[in-house]
């Protein structure tokens, strides 16, 4: 029970990494918000799902890329719990295409997700960590934020921009006792990669080390260690859980 009682926001919860996280969480006696964007009905089935486990759990709707929508989500799980202890910044998508073939709006949705939604929920969450002179933020990013894909330029910009961010926030909100570190996963058995994996399993599994796809609870297990007292001294830093991908 590292995480008892430790009120945490995880964005993007409905499904997949965030889903494993929440669920982790929440064993290791964490109070949770599980934050969704479309899937409402899967997301109040994983607070009952945690309830019923006997843990703390409220679901609650926000598009994390609208500025308003962020604040207000954030605001909403400091007043479930009466404070906010760690954020957990998961929510992402991919648009993937090539540079001549990507419409504008694919980059621009892709970068308003998982670079300006973080953004956002760093802002808000931080205005009560400061307070609170304690917290953790985790962020994640992906291996293609140093190690990208053909067909990738937006998420992969995007995931750099998350390592950036992660890195400068860490500077900035150490005086206050905030850590703020990333995982960078590699190639994990989600929906989001379902259709990567069906076009080029067999060359991917042969760049991963370990010759296995990743779980969402190879991730969860390392967003539990950031956010638990174990990691107290660890801030600033991108964190794989690919692996042994290769480049
Ligand atoms: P997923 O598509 O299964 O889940 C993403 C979740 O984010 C969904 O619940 C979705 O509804 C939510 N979401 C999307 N846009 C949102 C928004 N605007 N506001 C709120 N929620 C929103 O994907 P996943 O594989 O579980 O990915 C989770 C995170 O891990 C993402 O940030 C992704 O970039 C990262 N990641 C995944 C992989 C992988 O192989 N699956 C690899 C590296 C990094």
């Amino acid at each position: 029970m590292r995480l008892a009682s430790q009120a945490v926001l995880v964005t993007g919860a409905s499904r997949g990494i965030g889903r494993a996280i929440a669920l982790r969480l929440a064993a290791e006696g964490a109070r949770v918000a599980l934050n969704y964007h479309a899937h409402g009905a899967a997301a109040e089935a994983l607070a009952e799902e945690i309830r019923a486990a006997g843990g703390e759990a409220v679901a609650l709707a926000a598009d994390v890329a609208d500025p308003a929508a962020a604040q207000a989500l954030v605001e909403a799980a400091h007043a479930r719990f009466g404070r906010l202890d760690g954020l957990v910044n998961n929510a992402g998508i991919v648009r993937d295409n090539l540079l001549l073939g990507m419409e504008l709006a694919e980059w621009n949705e892709v970068l308003a997700t998982n670079l300006s939604g973080m953004f956002h929920c760093c802002q808000a969450a931080a205005k009560f960590m400061v307070r609170q002179r304690s917290g953790r933020i985790v962020n994640l990013s992906s291996a293609s934020g140093e190690r990208p894909n053909r067909g990738q330029v937006n998420y992969a910009a995007a995931k750099g921009g998350v390592n950036a961010l992660t890195r400068a926030l860490a500077q900035e909100l150490a005086p206050r006792n905030i850590t703020v570190n990333a995982v960078a996963p590699g190639m994990i058995a989600t929906d989001m990669s379902a259709r990567v994996r069906e076009m080029a399993g067999e060359q991917i599994l042969a760049a991963i080390a370990l010759r296995r796809y990743g779980t969402p609870e190879d991730v969860a297990a390392a967003v539990a260690f950031l956010l638990s007292p174990d990691a107290a001294y660890i801030t600033g830093q991108i964190l794989n859980v690919d692996g042994g991908l290769r480049a």
